[in-house]
This record gives structure tokens, sequence and C-alpha cells, in this order.
């Protein structure tokens, strides 16, 4: 068995802001904050590490009971926020979460910074919520390494307790999303469609560096066959 552990945002989409823009308005709407550009990184990372640092930015605590604040108000802006910021899909990606889903013995979940639900709504808006069962999300650690491990492990409740790490295959846009891979053991396949290009990627050394999602055919072909020993390249 295979399984693929997709990021969401530069890797499966780009929301075209909505995720940046809803953190500052939530800050705005649910704190009275006045925001301009916070200097806060974003990519790669996970949200609880961006929440973390934007309430220090802004001189917050950051409580079990702001950070439920936060989220409950986040949950709300993040869909006004998606329909204003018209982002898409990116390329290649619906053909190989459709030859993935046709797959047998093709697992298929999350390795993303985004908290669960703001990943559904992500998924949900761009219609490709329903192609993931499982995954690691960005609710509890800072640590993108962290946010790895939960998704090794619920890979390995899903679909199969014995998976070896070498057949798992995580992928993104960021070297963060490369290193997390490399953390679990996972091959590692990097793809440009972020803010990362391919000599940056190349840096952090994974197994695959690809444009965009549609060049990956024959990676997609050879993880859909099951093959035992795929060359990285
Ligand atoms: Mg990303």
């Amino acid at each position: 068995m295979k399984v693929c552990l997709f990021d969401i945002d530069g890797t499966l989409i780009r929301s075209g802001g909505a995720g940046k823009l809803a953190f500052l308005r939530t800050l705005e709407q649910a704190f009275q904050i006045e925001v301009g550009e916070p200097g806060v990184p974003f990519a790669g990372r996970t949200d609880r590490g961006i929440i973390s640092d934007l309430f220090s930015h802004y001189g917050m605590v950051l409580s079990d009971e702001s950070w439920n604040r936060f989220a409950e108000v986040y949950f709300d802006v993040l869909p006004i926020c998606l329909n204003e910021c018209k982002g898409r899909v990116l390329p290649g990606v619906e053909s190989m979460l459709r030859q993935f889903g046709a797959a047998e013995n093709m697992g298929v979940g999350l390795l993303t910074g985004n908290m669960v639900k703001g990943a559904e709504i992500k998924l949900r808006y761009f219609d490709l919520f329903d192609y993931f069962d499982f995954g690691g999300f960005g609710d509890q650690f800072v640590d993108r390494d962290r946010v790895a491990e939960e998704a090794l492990a619920t890979t390995r409740s899903y679909c199969n307790e014995q998976i070896k790490p070498e057949n798992i295959f995580v992928i993104g846009d960021t070297p963060n999303d490369v290193r997390c891979g490399q953390f679990i053991g996972a091959r590692t396949v990097a793809v440009c469609t972020g803010n990362y290009s391919a000599a940056e990627l190349s840096e952090v050394s994974p197994d695959f560096v690809f444009e965009d999602l549609s060049l990956a055919q024959p990676l997609i072909e050879q993880l859909c066959a099951g093959h035992q020993n795929i060359e990285s390249k």
C-alpha cells in the first residue's frame, strides 16, 4: 500500500490570500485590534504557530479562551474571505486525486498546518474535501514535525498499522513540508506552485520536484500501480 499526504495552501489550492486575510480580519473582529502588516510569516507554518506569533506581535496572551475565541470567529470569517479572494485549484490536482481515489491500495490524507475545521472549510469551498479521509493538522502544534507525526499515526490507524514510512509520500510547496516528511522517514514531493522555486526547494533535497502537479503523471502511475521501488529524481 502507498499513502500520499498533502499540504493544502500552495499545493492543492491557492486561496488568493484568503487565509491571511481571514486571520487578520479575525484579529480585528474578535479582539478589536487594528491590524496593519504584522510581518509574521505564514507559508509552511502551522496555524498554532502563526496565531501564537500574531498574538505576541499585538501584545496578547494566547490562552485556551483567546484561542477558542479566535477559532470561532475565524471559522465564520474564512468562507467570506474565500468568496472575496477568488482562489483556484492548482493544475493537475483534481486529476491526481481522482486517479488516487480510483486506485486500489492508495490512501490519501492531509499533512497541513491548517486547523482541522479550517482545512475542511477550504477544501469544501474548492470541492476537494471528499478525497481525504485522515490527516495531521495544525491546531495543537507549533512545530510541523509534530503534525507529521500525527499524520503518520492517523495513517497507521486508518490505513495500515504496519505501513512503512518509505511507502508514504508527503507532498507540499515549502521547505518545511519536505523537512517534516523527511523527519518521519517518508518520501517527499515538492511542488513549485507556492512561493518557492525549484532551486529553493531542491536545497532541502526532496525526492521529487515538480513545477506543478500536472507534471507528476509518471509518479502518479507508479503510485497507483503499487510499484515497490519508486526511484527519486
Ligand atoms: Mg503550503
